[in-house]
């Protein structure tokens, strides 16, 4: 076959650091194909703790393949290969699905959680995908009002209009929508005003430095007081320390989603951490009885 040829192409007998890697990359576009059906896909889930409440209101869905032999490969390797691949949208729906099987799932059992789904600037742009996604959910029975959509800027910028059309109708189906990694791309003012979304996510590159550098701390300032006037949800994201939670929640975002709170894990983790955060603690007793 085609492929098989490019293979040989592509890998001369010398074994040498380049053709391994090249080999494994074609082991793994190979494998891609099969994973699906072999179900080596799953979803872990992030909690976002709101700084007001101090509770977990919703979560983030990432996706993670185990791999038979190569163990659990990170999404910002696999996730390229599946566009180029072109089976970004077949990994999307079931995404979709899944996620929202979850949400639901969580509603029945009486822990409404916002949950966070991603969107490739492919299946984004996909004219169907508002259709298929309102059939999903439908049939599993998702409150619209939990699911809230995470795109990119860098994607909604190449066509701002395109992009405002497609959140017009994503919101009319009543799910939210979150401008993910804000701040990293080429953000244009004018167009986050003019953004149909809920939410802006602060990336973690601005979250990092935010006790040392007096620029990241002006710029999530800035963006925190912007989402505030368009009315807008500021999640900040990539919180590992309690002195970032500290200065975020001084500076007004409103939720936070970090190794602090807790890494993306599996629902079971997800639903005990969520009761753990909710059962008032020793700590909570002793504040509502001592009086400062
Ligand atoms: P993202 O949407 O910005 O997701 C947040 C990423 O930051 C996740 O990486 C998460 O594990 C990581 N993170 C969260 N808190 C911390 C922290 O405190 N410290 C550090 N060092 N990292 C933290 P992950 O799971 O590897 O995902 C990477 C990217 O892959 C995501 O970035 C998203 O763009 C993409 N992705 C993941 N799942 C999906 C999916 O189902 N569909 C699509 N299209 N893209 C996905
Ligand atoms: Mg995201
Ligand atoms: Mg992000
Ligand atoms: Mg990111």
């Amino acid at each position: 076959t085609a492929r098989a040829q490019k293979r040989q192409l592509a890998l001369p007998s010398r074994d040498t650091a380049y053709t391994r890697g090249v080999n494994q990359t074609l082991d793994l576009e190979r494998d891609l194909h099969l994973a699906i059906e072999r179900e080596e896909f799953f979803l872990v889930y992030q909690p976002q703790m709101n700084l007001g409440s101090g509770q977990i209101v919703g979560c983030e869905a990432l996706l993670r393949w185990q791999h038979p032999e190569q163990g659990l490969i990170p999404p910002l390797k696999f996730i390229p290969m599946l566009e180029d691949l072109g089976l970004i949208d077949r990994m999307g729906d079931w995404v979709l699905r899944e996620a929202l099987r979850q949400c639901a799932s969580w509603q029945d059992t009486g822990l409404p959680l916002r949950v966070g789904i991603n969107l490739s600037p492919r299946q984004f742009l996909d004219p169907e995908l508002c259709n298929r996604l309102d059939h999903l959910l439908r049939d599993s029975g998702a409150p619209p009002g939990l699911v809230e959509l995470e795109i990119t800027e860098s994607l909604t910028m190449q066509n701002p209009r395109e992009a405002i059309e497609m959140m017009r109708r994503f919101r009319a189906l009543g799910v939210k929508l979150a401008l993910d990694d804000f701040g990293i791309g080429y953000s244009s003012l004018e167009y986050l005003l003019r953004f149909p979304i809920d939410t802006i996510k602060i990336d973690r590159a601005f979250v990092t430095n935010i006790t040392r550098a007096l620029e990241d701390r002006a710029i999530v300032r800035a963006v925190t007081a912007l989402g505030q006037t368009l009315k807008h949800k500021i999640i900040a994201e990539g919180i590992e320390t309690q002195r970032q939670c500290d200065f975020l929640e001084a500076l007004g975002v409103d939720e936070i989603q970090g190794y602090l709170i807790g890494r993306p894990m599996s629902p079971d983790a997800l639903s005990s951490l969520v009761e753990d955060f909710h059962r008032p603690g020793v700590e909570d007793e002793t504040s509502a009885t001592v009086s400062p």
